[in-house]
């Protein structure tokens, strides 16, 4: 399950949280330091795992250097 960071816009915590991806709160959860549900949900970490490491080296070389004949 993802962790999300939250924004708390009524007292200015920011806070992690673990939520499902169906869970109906997972947009503004209560903030663990003053309860209220005016929260804001960053994107920051979620787009942190996708894209970035991918090798892409045995693609180029393949065949024409030897090993046969
Ligand atoms: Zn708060």
């Amino acid at each position: 399950m993802p962790i999300y960071e939250y924004h708390c816009k009524n007292c200015g915590n920011e806070f992690e949280k673990i939520m499902g991806f169906s869970d109906p709160r997972v947009n503004s959860p209560d903030c663990p330091n003053c309860q209220s549900d005016d929260t804001q949900k960053r994107l920051s970490t979620i787009a942190a795992y996708s894209g970035g490491k991918r090798s892409s080296s045995t693609t180029s070389s393949c065949g024409s250097s030897g090993g046969f004949s």
